[in-house]
């Protein structure tokens, strides 16, 4: 695999320092210009896997605007696809935490009936698909989506038949996906039991997991712990958005006391890591035990850079953290607000960190390996169809 010779180029060329290492002193690759990018098209045919990715932060503009029409949504900005896809895009860019939440009243707003909701979700199956994404666990919190009358169950309900129309969509048309969903609950309110219980209820029906989302300061995840302890109860995943914006107590609780498997995101924990004059990095306890223990990292560059959590994606901490070995995961968080894919996501990396096939099939069996699905079919991805794939490619390149 590929990630021992990051190790060595990291060790070649690090910028020393004492102390924390904050995202924009962590170094860039000193060898990315010697190896050449991946070509667009072979990281857009690599099987990829994707683990953090909001559902109403990847509608299709196009969508957005037929949607707002048919149900009557009048306070779009523009109602031009292209000037829309745009403008999610520029506020998201803003800086501007109003402006940035506005984009998801537009979306949210559009996705309020059973139609809607199953064709958002179908189109999301399709355009991962189309991505080269071979299986994806796609989140969204229902209690946002019941202002015109429908009930949790009805929401949950109708995501899921559209994952279902997707992948058969993506089939017929050649490529091959399976979609998964996370039930997010907001960290803001007060439903979060109510979330988890429909986790359980839709367990064997393509819901793989609970999430909690939202505001991160002032809102730690311990105020979920019923949520948590119930689900724990019931042998069921949990991932939580924490190290984000907040940092390492964000971490620590979902970590100590929420029973969280995956951090979202969880970029944070370089506050936790120290890198000396040698180069050599020291991990305080937090990053240890998230080490240790392999807790999976969902990490989202090009997200981060837009909140401003990280300066650039040469400056990303998933540089460090890959060289590290943390499980390090790659995603998309809001296709729409970030104007991106996993494809792009990946080729960003690759022009960043001279990250090639390797490093990418590491990071896709990493996500595989940290995903909710049963370990055999875990298993049987990985083998049957990551694996192949990479080798496939690989023996491309030669
Ligand atoms: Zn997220």
């Amino acid at each position: 695999m590929g990630v021992p010779a990051l190790t060595e180029r990291y060790r070649d060329g690090v910028s020393v320092e004492t102390g924390p290492v904050h995202p924009s002193a962590t170094p860039r690759d000193p060898s990315a210009g010697q190896r050449a990018a991946l070509p667009e098209d072979v990281v857009r045919r690599a099987p990829k896997v994707l683990l953090h990715d909001h559902l109403d932060g990847g509608l299709r503009p196009a969508t957005i605007i037929e949607l707002a029409a048919e149900t009557g949504y009048d306070a779009l900005p523009t109602t031009d696809v292209d000037e829309l896809g745009r403008w999610f895009v520029e506020a998201a860019d803003s800086g501007s935490l109003v402006r940035y939440l506005e984009t998801f009243a537009h979306t949210v707003g559009v996705m309020q009936t059973h139609a809607a909701l199953v064709r958002v979700a179908a189109e999301c199956a399709q355009d991962l698909a189309a991505d080269g994404v071979v299986y994806a666990e796609v989140r969204f919190a229902p209690e946002l989506h019941v202002t015109r009358g429908l009930s949790l169950d009805e929401v949950v309900q109708a995501v899921l038949e559209g994952f279902r129309l997707g992948e058969a969509a993506a089939t017929a048309a050649g490529q091959q996906i399976r979609v998964r969903a996370l039930l997010t609950a907001m960290r803001t309110a007060a439903r979060s039991r109510e979330i988890a219980e429909l986790v359980v209820d839709y367990r064997d029906q393509g819901v793989v997991g609970f999430d909690i989302a939202g505001a991160e300061a002032g809102f730690p995840p311990s105020r979920h712990l019923d949520a948590f302890e119930y689900l724990r109860g019931e042998s069921c995943h949990i991932t939580i958005h924490a190290g984000e914006a907040f940092g390492l107590p964000s971490i620590h609780e979902a970590v100590a006391f929420c029973g969280c498997e995956r951090l979202g995101h969880g970029v944070r924990i370089v506050d936790d890591i120290a890198v000396g004059a040698d180069g050599e990095a020291s991990l305080g306890r937090l990053a240890t035990y998230v080490r240790d223990l392999r807790i999976p990292l969902e990490l989202c560059p090009s997200s981060n850079v837009q909140t401003g959590a990280a300066a650039s994606i040469a400056e990303h901490p998933i540089g460090l953290l890959a060289r590290l070995r943390f499980r390090v995961t790659v995603n998309t968080d809001n296709r729409l607000m970030s104007g991106t894919s996993m494809t792009r996501e990946m080729l960003l990396l690759s022009e960043a960190f001279g990250w090639g096939l390797d490093e990418m099939a590491w990071l896709t069996v990493n996500a595989l390996k940290s995903s909710f699905i049963n370990f055999d079919e875990r298993l049987a991805l990985i083998d049957g169809v990551v694996k192949p794939g990479y080798a496939a490619l690989a023996a491309e390149q030669t």
